[in-house]
């Protein structure tokens, strides 16, 4: 199913997000905690792509594995900062040809270690998009940012990149993690206001692990509110606290953004099957 459909039909949505090994020995376990979050039967499933894009196979393989053997539809993420038009080329012939009728289309980070001489087929994800539509026949999403993209000057460049991105051809965009629905809440009335119509997915991270939430947010600048902080600051240490904690923060953020008529909530559930079913049970009755 293209997920323009489903947003089409204006109820409430809630899917996960799972990502591919880094090396083929961790691909049995890692097909192990997506199959888990793909019984849960979410409304969808996104794959990451690996940064690289050397591990591209898996992101096609694990989602091929969702649709035929779960019945869940794959939305597969695509980058194309460090890829050839030629091998973009071959990524979308193997989703065609195994059903996959959805891409996320990124550009991907910029390598720390990146050679500034190296000639790039690729500089912005709107190429991406516009080579996808030009392929034919998939549902395009594209990312976008509350806070800004952190490469960004200021928020009307962000939010002029982002309509153009969305012109060449993007059916929906799913957003960055955020810790403060404001934030969203007034992202929305400026893209709106900039003729920005597509579906948003707010993506929502439970936060599980103190240390690693620190260093994303530094990474991605994410505003974490002082009632969050507290919560890191008191239960950081215990693992399952946090945990409980976590999952708590997030199924309040999302029942916020549904009573405020955000549909759509996509849940970084970073390969954690019982994140996923303590988050899909705190919303049982609010999203059937
Ligand atoms: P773009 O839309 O190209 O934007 C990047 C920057 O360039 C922005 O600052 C934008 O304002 C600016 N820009 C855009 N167009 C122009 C222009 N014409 N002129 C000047 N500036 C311009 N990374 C992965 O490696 N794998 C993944 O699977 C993955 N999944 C993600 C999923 C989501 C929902 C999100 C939010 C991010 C994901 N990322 C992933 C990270 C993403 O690749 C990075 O955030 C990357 O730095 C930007 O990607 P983008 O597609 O938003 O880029």
């Amino acid at each position: 199913m293209k997920l323009s459909e489903l947003f089409n039909e204006k109820k409430p949505t809630l899917s996960f997000e799972v990502f591919p090994p880094k090396t083929s020995d961790t691909y049995e376990n890692v097909k192990i905690a997506t199959e888990g979050i793909a019984k849960l039967k979410p409304d969808y499933m996104s794959v990451t792509y690996g940064a690289g894009g050397g591990t591209s196979e898996y992101t096609v393989d694990i989602a091929t594995n969702l649709l035929k053997n779960y019945g869940v539809t794959p939305l597969a993420h695509l980058t194309c900062l460090s890829s050839t038009k030629d091998k973009i080329t071959g990524v979308l012939d193997a989703l065609k040809e195994n059903g996959i009728e959805n891409i996320l289309a990124l550009r991907g980070d910029i390598p720390k270690d990146a050679d500034a001489d190296v000639k790039r087929e690729y500089k912005y994800a709107y190429e991406l998009v516009y080579d996808i539509k030009k392929y034919g026949d998939f549902c395009i999403g594209g990312a976008c940012y509350p806070e800004s993209h952190t490469e960004s000057h200021n928020s009307a460049d962000d939010i002029r990149h982002l309509k153009e991105k969305v012109d060449a051809g993007c059916d929906f965009l799913t957003t960055q993690m955020f810790f403060d629905n404001s934030i969203l809440y007034s992202f929305l009335y400026k893209i709106r206001e900039a003729g920005i119509s597509v579906p948003i997915v707010a993506g929502i991270m439970p936060v599980t692990n103190a240390n690693q939430i620190k260093r994303i947010c530094e990474l991605s600048g994410t505003y974490l509110p002082r009632r969050f902080k507290s919560i890191v600051d008191r239960f950081g240490d215990n693992p399952d606290a946090m945990k409980q904690a976590g999952i708590a923060y997030a199924t309040e953020q999302i029942i916020d953004l549904l009573a405020n008529g955000v549909n759509n909530i996509h849940v970084y559930s970073m390969n954690k099957p019982d994140v996923a079913e303590s988050i899909q049970k705190n919303l049982s009755e609010i999203i059937k």
